[in-house]
């Protein structure tokens, strides 16, 4: 059963309410990297319910019966989201963490490889997951994850992200993994 969602604001003013929450932290954590740092949006009840919302009616909208949130900040922002469509929430963890029987995806860093898993047990083949994260840059965790929710059978509802670093080129990255499934960036910069 989906819980009745409110109507999510108006995209661009939605962005506009987003973005000047987040903060870049220049050089964390190392040389070169601009972090987007959430946590100021987090700690803003306004802003974080607007954010909650608008993920919640694309879950609705999209048939989702299950909200998967990739370590650890899509975590915070997928669990919310479940809870406000009245749908479960998988996390998708980083190799190692998860107790039981685990399903693994390798995919490659600019240096070397990274690993995340889930219980596939906490999938059936009737589940629909939009799998949620905060930033999408090389999109390589996205599409690792899209592929795990694939090989557990269950099938991809879609995918959404707070914020799109689009000079990494994510989006064609995790383009094909999604199919038909819907993609969505609240903000793209
Ligand atoms: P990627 O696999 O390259 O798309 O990286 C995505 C993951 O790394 C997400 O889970 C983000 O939380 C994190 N991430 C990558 N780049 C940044 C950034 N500039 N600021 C904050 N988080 C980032």
């Amino acid at each position: 059963m989906t819980a009745a969602v409110p109507a999510p604001r108006e995209p661009a003013a939605l962005a506009d309410l987003l973005l000047s929450r987040i903060r870049d932290v220049a050089d964390y954590p190392k040389p070169g990297i601009v972090f987007k740092d959430i946590t100021p949006l987090l700690a803003d009840p306004e802003a974080f319910t607007a954010l909650t919302d608008a993920l919640a009616a694309f879950a609705a909208e999209h048939g989702a019966t299950k909200v998967a949130g990739l370590e650890a900040r899509g975590f915070i922002l997928a669990a919310p989201v479940a809870v406000r469509a009245g749908l479960g929430f998988v996390p998708v963890r980083k190799a190692g963490k998860l107790p039981g029987a685990t399903l693994s995806q390798t995919y490659d860093l600019e240096y070397g490889s990274a690993e995340m898993e889930i219980h596939a047990e906490d999938l059936s083949g009737e589940d629909r997951v939009l799998v949620v994260d905060d930033v999408l840059a090389t999109g390589g965790t996205a599409e690792a994850s899209l592929r795990l929710i694939e090989r557990s059978g269950a099938r991809v509802a879609g995918l959404a992200v707070l914020m799109e670093l689009e000079f990494l080129g994510g989006r064609e990255r995790v383009l094909p993994a999604l199919g038909d499934a819907p993609y969505q960036a609240l903000i793209t910069v």
